[in-house]
């Protein structure tokens, strides 16, 4: 494939990403706020650095994002030196999670010009990111995705076209997340319960993982990256806050009513404002070890299960 592509955003998702279109052959345009973002980058022969998102949609004929919030989205779209100033570009994939609004905003000034956007959020975590195992649930022109297929492999397994609209696969992924979320915060309260009880965590994770309680929280989260006390699971609180601040925000709009999420909301955000907003998502659990004063931890490190 000789068409160059571009990437903007190299954080903990799109490194991997754009490192893995460079070792698929492809030539690829860079470009991250933060200059260490790109040294990984710099000796790799089919990659151009960029000095703006100007640069890369000058450069490359299709342009993937992958950033961490809405205004980040418009500013690298439509800001000043955006994808939009640069120009040459027909085709814009968004693989970022940031909502239907932005999406559509974003898609109906890119479309004036001729440039063709998909919606892209992708779900997997960094793990997946690395691997390219990811699922990817992709709205927009269905030609658009078709023509993209091959580039969308390299990163992701699985791959859904989820409908015509930009915006309908931000909507999915904000189904996903909020579910995600839910899983997380309501995995560490049962597990710190059990816990207090006197229960070993990696027994608790056996029995809930052939047993109706088990979840992306009890399956991946906690053994990867919670009772090892790594909390290196890849994934913001932050980010998780703006994922479920956004699905509220759709709610709202949409009239429907989500008794569950309002409290998600506050929780996530007691998370990012004690925890700060880049911790990671796993140690939400610590919100609850505190109040309980325990550990969710191995049991062969039990000496220090007592939060001191
Ligand atoms: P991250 O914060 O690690 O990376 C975002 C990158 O964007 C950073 O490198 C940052 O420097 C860069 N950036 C910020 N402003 C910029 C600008 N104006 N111009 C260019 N670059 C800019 O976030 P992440 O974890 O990689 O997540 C990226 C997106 O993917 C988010 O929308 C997130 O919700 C979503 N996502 C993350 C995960 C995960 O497990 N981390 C999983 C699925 C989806």
């Amino acid at each position: 494939m000789t068409e160059k592509l571009g990437f903007v955003g190299l954080g903990n998702m799109g490194h991997h990403m754009a490192r893995r279109l460079l070792e698929a052959g492809h030539n690829v345009v860079l470009f991250d706020v933060r200059s260490e973002a790109l040294d990984a980058f710099r000796d790799n022969p089919n990659a151009t650095i960029a000095s703006s998102c100007a640069e890369v949609s000058k450069l490359a004929k299709t342009v993937l994002v992958s950033l961490p919030s809405p205004q980040v989205v418009k500013a690298v779209v439509l800001g000043e030196n955006g994808l939009l100033t640069g120009g040459a570009f027909d085709t814009y994939i968004d693989l970022s999670t940031t909502g239907p609004q932005v999406a559509a905003e974003v898609a109906a000034k890119l479309s004036e010009l001729g440039v063709d956007c998909l919606d892209a959020p992708v779900s997997g975590g960094v793990p997946g990111a690395a691997a390219g195992t990811l699922s990817i649930m992709v709205s927009g022109s269905k030609q658009g995705y078709e023509d993209h297929l091959p580039i969308l492999q390299v990163i992701g397994k699985k791959l859904f076209y989820v409908g015509p609209s930009v915006g309908q696969a931000q909507t999915m992924k904000l189904a996903n997340n909020y579910l995600s979320a839910v899983a997380l915060a309501a995995t560490s309260e049962a597990m710190v319960l059990g816990v207090k009880a006197g229960l070993d965590p990696n027994v608790m994770l056996d029995v809930l993982n052939v047993s109706s309680g088990r979840n992306s929280a009890t399956l991946d989260k906690f053994p990867a990256a919670v009772v090892n006390r790594k909390f290196d699971y890849g994934f913001k609180s932050g980010l998780m806050y703006k994922d479920v601040a956004l699905c509220l925000q759709e709610a709202d709009r949409m009239g429907v009513t989500m008794l569950v999420g309002g409290n998600m909301k506050e929780l996530w955000k007691m998370t990012k404002e004690k925890l700060g907003a880049d911790s990671d998502t796993t140690e939400i659990v610590r919100i609850f070890e505190e109040l309980a004063s325990v550990e969710v931890r191995e049991q062969d490190q039990k000496e220090y299960s007592e939060v001191r």
